[in-house]
């Protein structure tokens, strides 16, 4: 069906960049809009101007924190561009724009290669199924090596990289490409890259320009039936044949085409955003999105604009004059300014009041968004990140996004008893917009404390409540979250009987807490028979008993995680039952089993890789080691360069920054993600726990 709105469609990238920090994602997002005409001068991301950084701290740091979509036009095709931030301890940003984009460009250093965030990005990017080009970026510098970044992809993805360009010059003496399809070379001839001619290809490179051409179209063959086909009967291969084979095969997942430039340098983005248009998909490519009915029945949407309405709300920013922002992604229908529209996680109606098309700087009202588009909604008020928006008439539940859980902790204290509200204030409308993000106050004490994915997110919160929201708290150390595990089998039994409002309330629950495997997750599930006939209403009371005893741990009052509920009997008696007596019995049943079995520490531990010269190797492995650190690889990096990659335990990780720079002289660079919760040695955990 060839029609305006598929035409319209399939012209439409919704895209990402991403990449381990300081690879160059910024840099190649400014120079993106610079060559696609929606920037007049280069925003450097080293003199703090870059569009994409918004945020005031952003600029200081030189890291992009929250994702911004930023379209533009690139040869009559709107490319989308969610910004993703470099920085770990913003993981989170990262899954929430995988979760909507179509194609992923996944920008490398031609010295760092394949970095342990390149390897986050990537596997998320396989859990959400986005085809992916790679662009191998500062070719310019000392070190760079193409073709080892190349060898890197495919082994540490597994994956197959088919070589689309040939770099002509190296390091600095980097000018061009070769373009493998056409055979033809082109050199760049100004300073801001926006000329480059046609050239002979270089002497030189003919031979490795043949021997790459025919690897490029024998593996394209390999996985492209079409392709095959021609190949087969001896029909000619035109540029064209391939470059629809190459699409082919990316939207498949079956190869990823490597590209490469120096973003810096101007050198290389106009022929990266040629491969955008030319092989990552558009919303149609990407086809419908399936998600359940309010009866949990599978449907599916497919992206036209005449579907019923569904998207889903990837962020929500809070601006100081529009108020809350909902970034949303539209999969199917269209939606309009001034409707009603549902929330069918949340179970509320919300209404649209505004949309935007929103520019890294600025933002336009526009009356409608159609399926495969991407906007701002004003006016909703219920609205948190990754909950599915549609049409009130035809609801469904699209799947989630996986939100990580905060790794660390502190206290923070206004400074005067006036300035409580807007501090809790503050804080609701930071944890509205970062799911990462959380709060509590002590019942007890009054203490606040704040939670976050490492020491960085902390302090940008904090950064944040003093520069946008004006209040200056006292922020205690930061504390690592501990969390408590069981490790054995335990049943759980209570009775619950107490005259509330004048009538029993009476249950009595029985349950078996089952150890899980390391996960982070906590798990509930009913095992009564169904003719119990047990209400549906009074088994969520049940699992919020559950949940909520789970949330304060005997040992230390850290959450307990990693353990599965089983309801396995019950005593109901419908005149007397009631939510409130369920859930009280449940909570008894499970505190009562805690407090009797054996319950151990559990920390978070990190992955941290360490990239420094080989002279200080020595030395960073020897403070590792006295960090319980348990070294994974330690890899030859080109130059003299090596990259240590580690587990090590988080409380261990404190003032790292600074002790590497002492024992490198300021020449080692770290990054570290959570990776797993672990049980703590039992010499560490009586010291933590204050019993030594
Ligand atoms: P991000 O953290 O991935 O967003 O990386 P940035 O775009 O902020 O770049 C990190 C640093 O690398 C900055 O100092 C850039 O000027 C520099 N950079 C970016 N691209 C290139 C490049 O192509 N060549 C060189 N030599 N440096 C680059």
């Amino acid at each position: 069906m060839i029609n305006l709105e598929t035409e319209v469609l399939s012209k439409i990238r919704n895209i990402g960049f991403a990449a381990h920090i300081d690879a160059g994602k910024t840099t190649t997002t400014e120079r993106v809009l610079f060559y696609s005409g929606k920037l007049h001068r280069m925003g450097e991301v080293d003199d703090g101007t870059a569009t994409t950084d918004f945020l005031q701290q952003e600029r200081e740091r030189g890291i992009t924190i929250n994702s911004a979509v930023i379209s533009c036009e690139w040869k009559g095709h709107l490319i989308n561009i969610i910004d993703t931030p470099g920085h770990v301890d913003f993981t989170i940003e990262v899954e929430r724009s995988l979760r909507v984009l179509d194609g992923l460009v996944l920008i490398f250093c031609a010295v760092g290669g394949v970095q342990p965030q390149s390897e986050t990005v990537w596997r998320q990017a396989e859990r959400y199924g986005i085809p992916i080009i790679a662009y191998v970026n500062k070719m310019d510098r000392v070190g760079a090596s193409y073709f080892k970044v190349v060898k890197k992809i495919r082994e540490k993805f597994g994956v197959q990289s088919i070589v689309l360009q040939i770099p002509i010059g190296e390091e600095s003496n980097f000018q061009g490409i070769v373009d493998l399809i056409t055979e033809k070379a082109f050199v760049y001839v100004d300073e801001l890259g926006m000329e480059y001619k046609e050239i002979p290809v270089p002497e030189e490179l003919k031979s490795i320009v043949r021997d790459y051409r025919e690897f490029l179209i024998e593996k394209v063959v390999e996985n492209d039936d079409r392709l095959l086909a021609r190949f087969l009967e001896d029909k000619p291969i035109t540029p064209e044949d391939l470059r629809l084979a190459i699409r082919r095969t990316v939207l498949s997942r079956k190869l990823i085409p490597v590209l490469c430039g120096s973003s810096l340098h101007n050198k290389g983005v106009q022929f990266l955003l040629d491969a955008i248009v030319e092989y990552l998909p558009s919303p149609l490519d990407r086809g419908g999105v399936e998600g359940v009915d309010a009866e949990k029945v599978l449907q599916k949407r497919n992206p036209s604009p005449i579907e019923p309405f569904c998207g889903v709300a990837f962020k929500i920013k809070i601006d100081s004059f529009l108020g809350k922002l909902v970034f949303v992604r539209i999969y199917s229908g269209t939606i309009k300014s001034g409707k009603r529209i549902y929330n069918s996680v949340a179970d509320k109606k919300e209404k649209i009041n505004k949309i935007l098309q929103v520019f890294a700087d600025r933002h336009i009202e526009i009356p409608q968004l159609k399926a495969g588009e991407l906007g701002a909604l004003v006016g909703l008020k219920f609205t948190k990140t990754g909950d599915t928006l549609c049409s009130e008439e035809n609801p469904i539940v699209l799947k989630g996004m996986e939100i990580p859980q905060p790794v660390i902790s502190a206290s923070v204290e206004p400074k005067s008893i006036k300035e409580l509200d807007k501090l809790l204030d503050a804080l609701k409308n930071i944890a509205e917009e970062d799911p990462t993000f959380k709060f509590k106050i002590d019942e007890d004490t009054g203490e606040i404390v704040i939670f976050g994915m490492g020491e960085l997110h902390l302090e940008i919160i904090v950064d944040r409540l003093i520069r946008e929201f004006k209040v200056e708290p006292r922020v205690g150390k930061p504390q690592v979250s501990f969390k408590e595990t069981i490790i054995e089998k335990v049943e759980a039994e209570a009775e619950f009987l107490r005259q509330i409002g004048g009538r029993p309330h009476y249950a009595k629950a029985k349950l078996i807490l089952n150890p899980l495997p390391p996960v982070g997750r906590v798990e509930f599930k009913s095992a009564l028979p169904g003719s119990l006939k047990f209400p549906q209403q009074l088994l969520e009371a049940v699992r919020e008993g559950f949940m909520s005893s789970l949330e304060v741990g005997p040992l230390a009052g850290y959450p307990v995680i990693d353990v599965e509920g089983v309801l396995i009997d019950v005593v109901y008696n419908p005149l007397e039952a009631s939510s409130v007596a369920f859930k009280a019995a449940t909570s008894l049943a499970v505190m009562d089993a805690l407090s009797k079995s054996k319950v151990l520490l559990k920390e978070p531990v990190m992955k941290v890789e360490v990239i420094v010269g080989e002279e200080y190797v020595g030395e960073v492995m020897g403070d590792l080691n006295i960090r319980r650190a348990h070294i994974e690889s330690i890899e030859v990096l080109s130059g003299q360069a090596k990259a240590i990659t580690a587990l090590v335990p988080l409380s261990e990780m404190f003032g790292y920054a600074t002790d590497l720079r002492s024992c490198t002289q300021g020449r080692g660079i770290y990054t570290m993600e959570f990776h797993h919760y672990e049980l703590v040695p039992q010499g560490v955990a009586d010291k933590i726990l204050g019993r030594i």
